[in-house]
C-alpha cells in the first residue's frame, strides 16, 4: 500500500531520517519503535505531509505523495493521530471530528454529510454522549479517542498513530488496543509509534526498529525485538524497552 524509498530528512545540519527505505502492506499493521530521537514522528511527519521531503519518494498504492500539501495527502486516504492530542478547543468534540471529516474527504461530502460521519465516528469510538463538551472537559484517554475518531471520520485507508497509548493507565490502555484491533478488522492498514512492547506485540504483523534515523531491523515482532543489535540499541540507549 505504502513505500518509502530512501527516505532522507534534515532540519539544518541534523540528519533525523537516513535513508529509511520500507513498504507497508494492505490491511497490516506496522510498528515504528525505537530509542527517543531516532525519527519516528519524523516519519510519520514526511508520510503525512507536515515536513517536507529532503531526498527520497513515499508513494501510496503507486502514486507519489511526497511533495504534495497534507491537504492533499488526507484527500489521499491517509490520516493521523498526533503524539499530543491537537484539538480544536475552542469547538466541541463534534465540531472537531466533523471539520476533519470534510478536510479528509475526497468528494467534498456537503455539511449533512460530514454531520452524519462525525455522529458515526463518535459512536465508533464511544464518545456519543460527550459529542457537544469542549476538549477541555476530557480526560486524555476521552482526548486521544477524539483524534481517534477524527481520523477515521476521514475513512482513511492508511492510518498513522503516533504514541496513542503514552500517558494513559493500564485500563485505558486495554481499551485503546481493543480500538486498534477493531479499526484493523474493518480494514484499514495502520502505522503506529509505540514504546510500550506488550502493544506492539499484540498488535502489529511487523515492526520496523529505527535508530539515528535509520531502519535497523524490520520483521515479526517477537525475532525482531530479540536481534541482539536491537537489543544493544535499547540497553545502550539506556531506554527501558
Ligand atoms: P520520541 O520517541 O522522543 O518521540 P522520535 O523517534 O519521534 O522520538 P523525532 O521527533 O522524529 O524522534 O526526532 C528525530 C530527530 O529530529 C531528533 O533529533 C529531533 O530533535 C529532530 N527534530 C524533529 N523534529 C524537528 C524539527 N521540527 N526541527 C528540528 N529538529 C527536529
Ligand atoms: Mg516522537
Amino acid at each position: 500500500l505504502l513505500k518509502c524509498e530512501d527516505v532522507t530528512k534534515s532540519f539544518g545540519g541534523l540528519r533525523a531520517l537516513n535513508g529509511v527505505t520500507l513498504d507497508v502492506q494492505r490491511g497490516e499493521i506496522l510498528a515504528l519503535v525505537g530509542p527517543n530521537g531516532s525519527g519516528k514522528s519524523t516519519l510519520i511527519n514526511m508520510i503525512s505531509g507536515h515536513y517536507a521531503i529532503t531526498s527520497g519518494r513515499i508513494t501510496l498504492e503507486g502514486e507519489q505523495i511526497s511533495g504534495k500539501s497534507p491537504h492533499q495527502i488526507a484527500q489521499s486516504g491517509i490520516a493521523r493521530t498526533y503524539q499530543i492530542p491537537r484539538l480544536f478547543n475552542n469547538l466541541t468534540v463534534l465540531e472537531n471530528v466533523r471539520i476533519c471529516a470534510e478536510f479528509g474527504s475526497v468528494s467534498g461530502m456537503g455539511v449533512a454529510g460530514a454531520d452524519e460521519v462525525a455522529k458515526a465516528a463518535l459512536l465508533y469510538t464511544g464518545l456519543a454522549e460527550k459529542a457537544n463538551v469542549l476538549p477541555e472537559a476530557l480526560n486524555l484517554h476521552d482526548r486521544k479517542f477524539v483524534e481517534f475518531a477524527r481520523a477515521l471520520a476521514a475513512k482513511p485507508r492508511l492510518l498513522l498513530l503516533d504514541e496513542v497509548l503514552c500517558g494513559l493507565n493500564p485500563a485505558e490502555i486495554d481499551h485503546a488496543v481493543e480500538m486498534i484491533k477493531r479499526i484493523k478488522a474493518g480494514g484499514t492498514t495502520i502505522i503506529f509509534v509505540e514504546h510500550l512492547m506488550r502493544a506492539v506485540v499484540a498488535l502489529a504483523d511487523r515492526v520496523a526498529v529505527l535508530d539515528q534515523g535509520k531502519v535497523l531491523a524490520l520483521g515479526q515482532p517477537t525475532e525482531t525485538m530479540r536481534d541482539p543489535a536491537v537489543i544493544s540499541v535499547y540497553l545502550g540507549g539506556g531506554h527501558a524497552a
